[in-house]
């Protein structure tokens, strides 16, 4: 694969500690996407923004409000990440939907490509730009919109499962599972609005844990252990 989108959770830049960065894991994924960028794959990334703040959390102040509070946190992230990144020795550039001053670009798909085809790492930080979306679906939205040829998706556990393998213990993980059973089966993989864009636009998913060893790399160019999302 030539170009990827890697979509990470909030929760996983914040590694044991929960909530805000943790510098050893951000810097542990920009060490493996320079792996990746050194042999010519062009990578955009998605942060979430669990880490900080989600929308749907707050039941004192309006929705609209609280998702707007959700978004600003994915900017923060991806600043934070791409500046990572560049300490690793990496050439960035942070797009966001909506104007953010000189803080970062606005989102265009000619000029993310472009980006990319320098071989700078892109952020697309901001989500959709719309409340009540998540950055699942901002990620989807835009791995179709630059033409990827998959999503890489690195989360807290190590793929799809049948049920909750925190709940239990008994939990099947899926070596393969196509998108369709996901959305039948409710799976918690992507929220439901992501997984129905990436069914009707062909997105297929590397779902793996970020905390495996050399994961983003194996996942790319060496051994997969997660689950394959077909479409
Ligand atoms: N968010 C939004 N629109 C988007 C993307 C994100 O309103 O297109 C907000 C929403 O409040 C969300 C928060 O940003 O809860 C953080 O995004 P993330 O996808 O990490 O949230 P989660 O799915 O964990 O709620």
């Amino acid at each position: 694969m030539k170009r990827v989108l890697l979509k990470l959770s909030g929760e996983a830049l914040a590694g044991d500690k929960k909530t805000g960065f943790d510098e050893a894991t951000c810097i542990g994924v920009a060490e493996q996407v320079k792996q990746l960028v050194d042999a010519g794959i062009q990578v955009a990334i998605v942060t979430g923004g669990g880490n900080f703040w989600r929308g749907r959390t707050s039941e004192t102040i309006d929705r609209t409000k609280a998702d707007q509070i959700g978004m600003l946190a994915t900017i923060m992230n991806c600043t934070y990440v791409s500046e990572i990144f560049r300490h690793v020795g990496m050439k960035t550039e942070v797009f966001t939907p909506f104007v953010c001053g000189a803080f970062t670009t606005l989102f265009s798909k000619d000029a993310a490509v472009e980006a990319l085809e320098e071989g700078k790492v892109v952020f697309f930080a901001g989500g959709t730009g719309h409340p009540y979306f998540s950055t699942d679906t901002g990620a989807v939205l835009r791995a179709i919109e630059i033409e990827a040829e998959a999503m890489l998706v690195a989360k807290t556990i190590d793929g799809v499962y049948d049920s909750d393998p925190k709940v239990n213990p008994e939990a099947v993980k899926y070596d393969e599972i196509s998108i369709s059973e996901v959305i039948e089966k409710r799976l918690a993989v992507i929220d439901l609005a992501a997984s129905i864009l990436c069914m009707e636009n062909q997105m297929p998913m590397l779902v793996f844990g970020l905390s495996e060893e050399n994961s983003i790399v194996e996942t790319m160019t060496g051994t997969f252990t997660g689950t394959k999302v077909t479409v």
